[in-house]
């Protein structure tokens, strides 16, 4: 399964989704190192390393797909 993170760095935080999950965009996914945007990793272990390497402090999981 595909993890996705959401590196908001204005907001100093990053949220793990899983793949589908509906506030995942599907196109136009911009990515700025400094602003952030959406990473894709193929197992949460990795998800969830680069979560701890991303900088932010507030670290999530989504409410809505539960990963
Ligand atoms: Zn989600």
């Amino acid at each position: 399964m595909i993890y996705w993170l959401h590196i908001a760095r204005q907001n100093d935080r990053t949220m793990l989704h899983k793949d589908r999950c509906p506030a995942v965009p599907s196109h136009n996914i911009t990515t700025d190192f400094w602003e952030g945007g959406w990473f894709e990793y193929p197992d949460k272990e990795r998800a969830l390393a680069a979560m701890e390497q991303s900088g932010t402090n507030d670290h999530r999981k989504c409410p809505l797909c539960k990963p």
